[in-house]
Parts: C-alpha cells; structure tokens; sequence
C-alpha cells in the first residue's frame, strides 16, 4: 500500500518486530557489536550501521521516496562527504550564487586547495548555464530555498540539465524540509539536509543526510566512514523522535509564516518582504510550481536607519535571537551582523543583505501571539529612525 509522508514519518524504517515490544525504537549505545565470522558484517558506529542510524536511515529514505540515506553528524559532514565523493581533483562544480556560508566556503576554500573549480551561476536564469559548463564539470549544486533572500530557482531545470550534461544533481533541502519538497520526484540525484533545522526541530542536536540512489550514497558512505563524519546513536535517536512531529511542525510554520508575511508587508515600518508565498515575490511562480508549501522561513526589511532594526529587536518579546533555524521556537537574525558578517558591504549590497534586514524562522507558537509581537515591535520604532 501506498502510504503519505505523514504515516512514513511514524512508521517507515520501523523494526519488525518492535526491539522487546518497545515501541520506541530504544538506544543502542554500543560503539562495536560482536562479530559472527567471515559471513558477518562489521558493524561499529563509524560505518553507519548501528540499529539506530539503519532505522533512520531507512525513515529518511522513504520521506523522500529515495532508495537510501546516510545520516552524518552534521549538515556540513552531509555536503562534503557528498562534494567529495562526486568531485575529484581538476573537476568542475557549477553552484548556486547565494548558497549557505558554510558550503560556499568549503567550495572556494578546501575544493579549490584540492584542485577543484567552481563557477557560480543564477539558478533563475537556466540560459546562462551553458556558458559556464566546461569539459570538467561533474556537478551542478543548488538550495531549494535560498538564504536570507528566500528564493526558489529553476530546480526542475536543474536535474534535467544535470541528465543531460551526464553531470550529478545536488540539492540541498534543508529550508523545504520534505514536507514542502521531495528533491528524487523532480529528478535530483542527492538530497542533503542540515538535520540540525526541521527534520529535528527542536534545537538539541546537529546532524545532516544526504538521501538518494543507492549508486549514489554508497560512494558518500565511504567518504563519511573515511572521514569520521557519522551521527552518534543518541543523536539519532534525537532526531528519529523530533521527526515523527515533522509534518505537524512543517505545516503549522507553512501557515504562520504565510500569515507573518502578509501582515509585514502591509506594515509601513516595513520596506519589503521576501517570502515565496507572497505573490510580490519574484519567486513566486516557480515556488506554486515546486513546493508543496512555501516554508517557515521569511526575511523583511525595515524602514529606516540602524537604530530602527535596533529598536524593532529590542522590543520583540517572543522570537530568539539565535542564528540557526527550523525549531519549535521562532528564531530571528540579522544576516548582516551573522551569517553575512564576512561579506564587504559592496558584496552584501550585490546579495541584498541590508543592515536592516531580518531574518525569521517560524516557530510553532500562536500565530496570533507572534503577528501581535512583531505588529508591536514596529509600531514601537522611533519615528526619527524610520525615516
Ligand atoms: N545547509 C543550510 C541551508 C544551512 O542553513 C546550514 C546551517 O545553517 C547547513 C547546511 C549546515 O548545517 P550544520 O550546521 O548542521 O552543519
């Protein structure tokens, strides 16, 4: 029987039978396990094959209706363990332009140091990627919703042009989750996720995975293994029980955030909104085409000088100022004064990362509570600042 992402979240990957009848899938906190002879597997927590990362593993898997999965112990540990198995010295990537800090770092840093190209192109404008191919390039990379601008690319364009340049398929799901985007329906070859944000939620652990062909995640297993990069057996069990609420979290943020969105773009304290939902969004169209639902993630700018954002933040009662994302509380930053912090004013004017723009991620909270704290916060901007 077919089943929705809603069931698979509690039941796939399950063991059968249940572990002693528990019906919580119960730690294995063991790092090795005994070996039986030569017709035996190794298992040890490095190679990924512990009971609680194989039922994770198996769960994420079919959350995405993909053969496979790795979980790793961390988003990072997710994106250069599958970088690393796809690219190999004098090869070529073609990334995003506005990619998350940390992986636009690790391709302009590490691959570069190992002799690894990379271009940037426009996920908008699939025209332009012709130009940038080379005889080298293996891959193409791309995020579903990019951050702080909140775009949605050409991602269809993406996997169909990867298929016919014989190149691999990255993408980095992390802001969908896949209750919003499932990347193998649309042809993508790997999904990777900082686990850290929705699929856990709840802002106690840091773990990644990359999801896809079986032929795909075996190369990134080894890397991980080689590498060190698996996921602890308590964190999996974390995660594996932050993931059972994922479709009630998702769909809940969905709806807030849609919410949030409009009432900031009706505010006059507010000199734009970028939320894909929105139809003022440039990325509008292709987001109704793509996802299932536009996120829980918003960023806007406000009105004003420095002394405004200041204000607008010191007034909010109920966000977090904290720079992660996809938790059960809302979370709000300044993408200038963090993640952007390393860019020259010229490049985050070029990224559009103003100083007065902010950053939400959506909690589960009332969503009436959280439009009457943001609506009060703006109304409590100075009148000198906001102009
Ligand atoms: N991908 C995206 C879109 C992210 O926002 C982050 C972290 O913020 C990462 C990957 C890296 O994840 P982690 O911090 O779990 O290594």
């Amino acid at each position: 029987m077919k089943k929705s992402i809603e069931t698979k979240l509690i039941h796939a990957g399950e063991p059968k039978p249940r572990v002693a009848g528990a019906v919580a899938m119960p730690i294995f906190q063991s790092a090795m396990f005994e070996y039986a002879g030569p017709e035996d597997e190794v298992r040890y927590i490095r190679y990924s094959n512990n009971p609680n990362q194989l039922v994770l593993q198996e769960k994420l898997a079919a959350l995405e209706n993909a053969e496979n999965a790795i979980v790793t112990s961390s988003g990072m540990a997710a994106i250069s363990s599958a970088l690393l198995s796809v690219l190999q010295p004098g090869d070529h990537l073609l990334a995003q332009n506005c990619l998350y800090g940390g992986t636009h770092k690790l391709a302009t840093t590490l691959l570069s140091e190992l002799g690894i190209t990379v271009d940037f192109i426009d996920a908008s404008d699939p025209s332009s990627w012709d130009d940038a191919l080379t005889p080298r390039t293996k891959a193409i990379y791309v995020e579903t919703i990019t951050n702080p601008m909140i775009e949605v690319g050409e991602l269809e364009a993406a996997s169909d042009f990867a298929r016919s340049h014989g190149i691999v398929s990255l993408i980095d799901n992390t802001f969908a989750s896949p209750i919003n985007f499932r990347p193998s329906e649309w042809g993508f070859d790997i999904s990777i996720h900082s686990a850290t944000k929705y699929l856990n939620g709840h802002s106690d652990i840091v773990a990644g995975v990359a999801i896809g062909s079986d032929e795909m995640i075996s190369p990134i297993r080894k890397r991980v293994t080689q590498l060190g990069g698996s996921l602890d057996p308590h964190a999996c069990y974390l995660l594996h029980r932050g993931l059972k609420t994922l479709a009630l979290r998702v769909e809940r943020q969905n709806q807030a955030a849609t919410v949030l969105a409009q009432v900031l773009e009706d505010h006059p304290a507010v000199a734009r909104v970028n939320y894909a939902g929105l139809a003022s969004s440039p990325s509008h169209e292709r987001a109704a085409r793509y996802l299932d639902g536009y996120g829980g993630m918003l960023s806007f700018e406000i009105e004003g000088d420095g002394v405004a954002v200041t204000s607008f933040m010191q007034a909010l009662e109920i966000p977090v100022p904290a720079p992660s994302l996809g938790s059960v509380e809302t979370l709000i930053v300044q993408p200038a004064q963090t993640s952007h912090v390393s860019l020259s004013p010229e490049e985050r004017a070029v990224a559009g990362v103003t100083d007065g723009l902010v950053r939400v991620s959506v909690g589960i909270e009332s969503v009436d509570d959280l439009v009457a704290d943001f609506v009060q916060a703006l109304d409590a901007i100075p009148k000198a600042a906001a102009v």
